[in-house]
Order: structure tokens, then C-alpha cells, then sequence
């Protein structure tokens, strides 16, 4: 927790030489900087006022006080301690935290000194170093993908596969989730996985997501019209993160997107995971709000894997709940996985909400959730998710 001290006017608020694990932000009077030479001699830096922030590179590494700080006059100071710093760091937003990591690094010299990365361990001991060394250089690698991303985005290397999404009962389409796919000039295919939460933290996701969404509207308006058996309300599906629905422009982006493509909101679905939603409740709640007042749908994604409190369902405009792929698994092998299943069916159906069960590979799966009465399904049983024209071909046959 931050902490405020009075310092009289004279009185020593840092003292040169001495290891330091705190800075300060001076929040009224001022201080003086000063180095003492070795010949016994003083030399005044310069003199700060409120506002102004002392020793903070005691917050990046434990080393000892360049200068010295004397108050000249009566100071109040708040004290921010190196763990507080490093708390607020790792809570912070994910932009926040890369670029302060960066700018940090930078600044001193090698970031495999940089503490940042790491609990405040003791710097000079050799497992404290190497795991700085683990994780600077986890850190430098997802900067690194980060910025061939960030090329892919300009390049050509992203595409997106379709996956159609069908009613259990009928086998009609009724839709398809859009999944991106990033073909790396020298690595090949990178698994979403993989880079999504890196797009995520450095804040390119959004630059990606605004691609996505335009290129799958695109498709639908393509293959609705090379498909005339495909159903003219069929949706698209794309998949968000908080970055983006929390980005001010959000909806005015959509909009401008179905302008353009000529599909109609309620044509796309707004698919996020639960964990947004218990992140930001109100912010999320007036933006989802906002969405769903202009046409569009929404879809909580991988829902039971996250937070499983149903309390909040209520609260928020929501569509479809896509039940998670592992409980579609453990359901042929265990009964409470099924009779929760059941549950969460039952859940949306009291709800008003619509139901996909995810990763459907096995005839008993789909057996036990059209007994269930399980709405729609998604999975390699009927389709992968293939890119345009493949997924146009696969279309006619069906
Ligand atoms: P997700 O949104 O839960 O997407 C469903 C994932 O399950 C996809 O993996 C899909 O290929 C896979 N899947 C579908 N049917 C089956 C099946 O029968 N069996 C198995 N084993 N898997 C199946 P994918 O394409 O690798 O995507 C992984 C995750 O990456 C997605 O999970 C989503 O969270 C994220 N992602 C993909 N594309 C995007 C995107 O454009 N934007 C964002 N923000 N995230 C994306
Ligand atoms: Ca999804
Ligand atoms: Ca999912």
C-alpha cells in the first residue's frame, strides 16, 4: 500500500550509497539532489518540487542511491514501495505493463538486470539471475512475435477459417465462427493460441480484431450468395477480447463495418469469454448494452470454464452460451459432467438464451446432448474449420 511522510525542512529523505527499495512522489514542498565526491566535496543536481518523483529506480533493482535528497522545505512525499510498484504493474493494463517493461528496460542498459520481471528476490543470487534471464527472455520473445505480428497484420499472413455451427436436430447451418490463422513466412502455421494472448497484451489484437471482423462479414455476404441452401439469417461468429470491447469505438467500428459490407448487425455475433465479463461487469455490461440496442448478438464463449457463478447471466444481454469443449468430453465418461450439462441447458432455456455445445467429434456426444435437448453444435463431427473456399465447396455438398 502507498504510504504519505512528512520529512521537516532539512531533514535527509535518501541518503547516497545507501540500497534503496522505495521511490517517492513529492506531493507538496521540495527537495534537494546532491552528490557527495569522494574528495569530500558536495555538488547540488537540482531541485524538485510536487509532482516531481525521487529514487524510482529503486523500483526497477535494488542497487544503492546514486544521490542523496534533503527536503528545503517542510514535504509531505508518498511512498510508493518496490513490491506495491511491481503489484500494480502486474494488475495493470496489459499495454501499460508491456511498455512500462520496455521503457524500464531500456533505461537500464540490459534488461536482463531489470527486476521488474520478477518477485523482489535477492538480485545477486544465481537462481534469482537466472530466473530474471528465464523471464526477460520470455519477455523478449513475445516482443518479438509481437512485432512480426504486428507485419502479418499489414502482410497478408492472417486468415481466417470458418467453422459452420448447426442445429442438432435438423442439420441446417446456422451459422459459422470465424478463427484466425497466422501462416509466419519462416515458421509456418502459429497456433491462435499462441499468438492471440501476445496480440492481447501488446494491443495489436485490436488492429487484428478490426480486420477479422470486416474480412467475415465479407465471407458470409460471399457464401450466402455462392449458396442459395444456406439459411439468409445464417450469422457470423468472431471471436473478442476485452481490448477490443472495451476499445471507445467498438460499436462505432461494427457499424461502419456492416455499412460497408452490407450485413446486417444481427448477422454477427459478438463472441467473449465469461472472464470478461467479471473483469469489468459495468463497463461491459453498458457496452454489451449498447451492441445489442443496434442489432448485433452476443455469445459468452467457453462458458463453465471460468468464473461459474450464474448469478451475473441475468445482468447482461446475452444470446448464446457456447458450452465448452470439456465438458462435452468428460459428459460420455461421467455422469455429474453430463447432469451438468444439463444444467447449463437448462439454464439458457430459462434464460431465453440459445445453446451450442463446442468440439463435437463422436456420434455419442451428439446423441447424448440431442437427448439433452442441446440447440446447436460445432465440431470436427461435421466440420473443421476450413478457410473460404474450401468451406464454399464443402457448402454445395452438404
Ligand atoms: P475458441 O473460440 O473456443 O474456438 C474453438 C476452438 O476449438 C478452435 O480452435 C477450433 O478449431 C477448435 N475446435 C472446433 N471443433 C473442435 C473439435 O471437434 N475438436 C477439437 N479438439 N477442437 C475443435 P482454434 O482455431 O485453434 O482457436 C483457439 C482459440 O484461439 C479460440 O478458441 C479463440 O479463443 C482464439 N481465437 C481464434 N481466432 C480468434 C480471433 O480471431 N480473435 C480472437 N480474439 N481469438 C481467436
Ligand atoms: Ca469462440
Ligand atoms: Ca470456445
Amino acid at each position: 500500500m502507498t504510504k504519505t511522510i512528512k520529512f521537516n525542512s532539512g531533514e535527509m529523505i535518501m541518503e547516497q550509497g545507501t540500497i534503496g527499495d522505495c521511490a517517492y512522489i513529492i506531493d507538496d514542498g521540495s527537495v534537494e539532489i546532491f552528490i557527495n565526491h569522494p574528495d569530500g566535496s558536495t555538488q547540488i543536481l537540482a531541485t524538485r518540487g510536487a509532482g516531481a518523483i525521487i529514487g524510482e529506480m529503486a523500483l526497477v533493482d535494488r542497487k544503492r542511491r546514486t544521490a542523496s535528497v534533503r527536503a528545503i522545505k517542510d514535504c509531505t512525499v508518498i511512498k510508493i514501495t518496490e513490491q506495491d510498484f511491481q503489484h500494480r504493474l502486474e494488475s495493470s493494463d496489459p499495454i501499460m505493463k508491456i511498455v512500462t517493461k520496455v521503457i524500464l528496460g531500456r533505461y537500464r542498459d540490459t534488461i536482463t538486470r531489470v527486476n521488474v520481471f520478477g518477485e523482489s528476490d535477492n538480485p545477486d543470487s544465481t537462481e534469482a539471475h537466472e530466473k530474471q534471464i528465464t523471464q526477460s527472455g520470455k519477455a523478449i520473445g513475445h516482443l518479438k512475435t509481437a512485432n512480426e505480428f504486428k507485419h502479418a497484420i499489414h502482410n497478408d499472413e492472417l486468415m481466417l477459417y470458418y467453422q459452420p455451427i448447426i442445429d442438432l436436430e435438423t442439420k441446417e447451418i446456422k451459422g459459422f465462427e470465424a478463427l484466425m490463422r497466422w501462416i509466419h513466412p519462416e515458421k509456418g502455421f502459429m497456433p491462435p493460441n499462441l499468438f492471440i494472448p501476445i496480440a492481447e497484451d501488446s494491443g495489436l489484437i485490436v488492429e487484428a480484431s478490426d480486420w477479422a471482423v470486416e474480412e467475415a462479414a465479407n465471407a458470409l455476404h460471399r457464401m450466402k450468395k455462392a449458396n442459395p441452401h444456406i439459411d439468409q439469417n445464417a450469422f457470423m461468429s468472431v471471436n473478442f477480447t476485452a481490448i477490443d470491447m472495451l476499445h471507445p469505438e467498438f460499436l462505432t467500428k461494427l457499424l461502419a463495418v456492416c455499412e460497408r459490407t452490407q450485413v446486417k448487425p444481427s448477422d454477427i455475433k459478438i463472441e467473449m469469454t465469461e472472464r470478461l465479463l467479471m473483469n469489468n461487469p459495468e463497463k461491459v455490461r453498458s457496452m454489451l448494452q449498447a451492441c445489442r440496442d443496434a442489432g448485433f448478438k452476443i455469445a459468452i464463449d467457453d462458458f463453465g470454464t471460468g468464473y461459474s457463478s450464474l448469478s451475473y447471466l441475468h445482468h447482461y444481454p446475452i444470446d448464446t452460451l457456447k458450452i465448452d469443449r470439456s465438458f462435452v468430453v468428460q459428459m460420455t465418461k461421467d455422469e455429474s459432467a453430463l447432469n451438468l450439462v444439463k444444467g447449463i441447458i437448462n439454464l439458457a432455456k430459462s434464460l431465453n438464451m440459445s445453446l451450442v455445445a463446442e468440439g463435437i467429434e463422436e456420434n455419442r456426444e451428439e446423441e447424448l446432448l440431442l437427448e439433452s435437448d442441446c440447440e446447436m453444435a460445432q465440431g470436427y463431427k461435421y466440420s473443421k474449420p476450413q478457410p473460404e473456399d474450401k468451406l464454399t465447396e464443402w457448402l454445395l455438398h452438404h
